[in-house]
């Protein structure tokens, strides 16, 4: 095949840019990875940005979630959609998880901030001293374990696994907070919610985003505040952007709203300053470098 369209003179051309490509993308990634290699070791381009969640009938900050940043020395400020996934694939995760759970918890300890979320992957779930390593990193910080919420997955508990639901039984029976992200795009079922007990629904953004044009989507979002209610969980909506969703929101009961309406990620010293009153925090750049 390739032979005759070679005849044609650029079939082959062809096949070989695309193998290049693909031999591209691999070095690519190659690189990337000893770039986060060395990023975790010497602990320069990454930070963490913090986004304030607030209680939507007081109109307080309630708390804040950590989203991790790496401002790569060439490539510039990548998403976290970029390395994530490239951390879990080359077994960086865990260490990567490990350094963001610090750095918040510590700077949540030096702060009046209520608590702090930590985005959690499944796969630092895979490690059975996964619980024992947060309760070192609670004693390392000082930090008390009611200030500490950490964001699962709905994956998470799908794997149905004893290992899973011991470590979450751990983490909540020393009183840290489990709360399901992105809820509504995976696929858990109201018997797992049973199985393992979390103690907050984070309504996924693509339903915040329908939520004023699309009368289905609002009443799946008004069953996901009325199943919170029933099994005694919170119910933060996620992505909140305009004052209209912020309106439904609240005529419904959710308990917690989080969005760039509100507040997009900010620095440490932005975020202590609006606890402070000082100033409400500034939806410019939200990736500056961490504050040890
Ligand atoms: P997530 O945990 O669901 O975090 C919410 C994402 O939505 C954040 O994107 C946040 O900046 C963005 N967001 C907040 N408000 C709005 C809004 O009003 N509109 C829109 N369109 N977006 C909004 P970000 O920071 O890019 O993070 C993306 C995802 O990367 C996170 O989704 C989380 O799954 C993952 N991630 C971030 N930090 C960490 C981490 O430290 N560890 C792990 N395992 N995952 C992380
Ligand atoms: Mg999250
Ligand atoms: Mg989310
Ligand atoms: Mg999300």
């Amino acid at each position: 095949d390739i032979a005759l369209y070679s005849a044609k003179g650029d079939g082959r051309g062809r096949y070989h840019l695309f193998v290049d490509e693909m031999d591209e993308n691999v070095r690519d990634q190659r690189v990337l990875e000893m770039d986060l290699r060395f990023a975790l070791t010497s602990e320069t381009g990454l930070g963490l940005v913090y986004q304030p969640i607030y209680d939507t009938h007081s109109g307080r900050m309630a708390g804040a979630e950590t989203l991790v940043r790496w401002d790569h020395p060439t490539r510039g400020k990548l998403s976290p959609a970029l390395f994530i996934g490239l951390a879990e694939d080359r077994g960086l995760i865990d260490q990567l998880g490990m350094w963001v759970l610090t750095a918040a918890c510590r700077f949540a300890q030096g702060s009046n901030l209520p608590w702090v979320a930590v985005n959690v992957s499944p796969l630092q779930f895979r490690d059975e001293k996964f619980a024992d390593r947060v309760f070192g990193v609670l004693e390392q910080t000082g930090l008390a374990a009611r200030r500490l919420e950490l964001e699962i997955t709905e994956g998470l508990l799908l794997q149905n696994s004893p290992l899973v639901q011991a470590t979450l039984n751990r983490l909540r029976a020393r009183g840290i907070r489990v709360a399901l992200d992105d809820f509504g795009t995976g696929y858990s079922s109201i018997s797992y919610l049973r199985t393992y007990g979390v103690d907050k629904l984070k309504i996924d953004q693509s339903f915040t985003a329908a939520l004023a044009t699309d009368q289905e989507i609002q009443g799946i979002v008004r069953s996901i505040i009325e199943l919170g209610r029933a099994m005694h969980m919170q119910v933060t909506a996620e992505g909140v952007e305009t004052a209209e969703q912020q309106r439904i929101l609240a005529a419904m009961g959710c308990d917690q709203l989080q969005g760039y309406l509100l507040s997009k990620p900010v620095s440490a010293e932005q975020l202590v300053r609006s606890l402070a009153g000082k100033a409400a925090p500034a939806p410019a750049d939200d990736i500056r470098r961490a504050t040890a």
